[in-house]
């Protein structure tokens, strides 16, 4: 009887999933919390969870977290660029984008390339640009990554960060931000997955630090991502990287 209650569930699942091919959430993480995104990819791997980390501050980085991070990458994972120590890109707005290359950008790939990695995406520090800056990155990089502050307007109607399938229209992506400061709701995100489910929509998603530590602003509960996760797996979401992206219409350089 229980193989049976198991076989019957695995058909269930498979069913699911075959429902909804393109649904997908795209989560990244920013910064250096390597020990929380490792933590939670390890306690997801039977849902096969794949995740971007966008990664900073590298050269600071122990070999404890650079072997998680190594490991992640072994497992699918995908690692992005997400500037040498984490200036705003503001900064850089009298001395232009060639030093903030020079400084920010081709150190890390360095760094990261000596250990393995080709960074093909990047995201913005603090989501912050500059006029142009776009189109200068896009030369580097396959798509850049903003932050989409979503007190104002419902993650479920968020039509930067919902997009149909694997293709948003643009390589200008746009994050919506999980962590407790953007005040999102299990609730939300419960009902942004039904509407991916639904409507064969992908949700990109974005946060920081993982753990319960209920007064860090930049954290997202873990016990609430995992259940959120979980959900989105049992309604046939896939979890994809951003390397999955197919960008239907390729940001156009001359448009800002
Ligand atoms: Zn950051």
């Amino acid at each position: 009887m229980l193989r049976f209650s198991l076989l019957l569930s695995l058909a269930l699942t498979a069913i699911s999933c075959a429902r909804n091919p393109e649904a997908a959430i795209f989560l990244t993480f920013d910064d250096t919390a390597v020990n929380d995104w490792f933590a939670l990819a390890d306690s997801l791997q039977d849902i096969d969870f794949k995740a971007t980390y966008y990664v900073t501050l590298y050269h600071e980085m122990d070999s404890e977290k650079k072997g998680k991070l190594k490991k992640l990458h072994e497992r699918g994972h995908e690692i992005g660029n997400h500037s040498y120590d984490h200036t705003v890109i503001t900064a850089y707005a009298q001395r232009g984008m060639d030093v903030y290359l020079k400084e920010q950008i081709f150190p890390l790939q360095q760094l990261l390339a000596a250990d393995g990695y080709e960074l093909k995406h990047f995201a913005y520090p603090y989501g912050k640009d500059l006029p142009g800056s776009d189109t200068v990155l896009l030369k580097h990089f396959k798509t850049v990554r903003k932050v989409a502050y979503t007190h104002n307007y419902p993650l479920d109607h968020h039509n930067v960060s919902l997009f149909l399938g694997n293709t948003p229209d643009s390589s200008v992506l746009w994050g919506a931000g999980i962590d407790k400061h953007y005040q999102i709701k299990e609730a939300d995100l419960i009902k942004a997955i039904d509407v991916c489910a639904k409507e064969e929509k992908s949700l990109l998603l974005l946060a920081h630090y993982v753990g319960n530590d209920s007064t860090d602003e930049w954290e997202t509960d873990l016990s609430m991502l995992i259940r959120v996760l979980r959900y989105a797996h049992k309604q046939g979401l896939k979890f994809k990287t951003v390397s999955e992206l197919d960008v239907q219409n390729p940001y156009y350089l001359g448009s800002q």
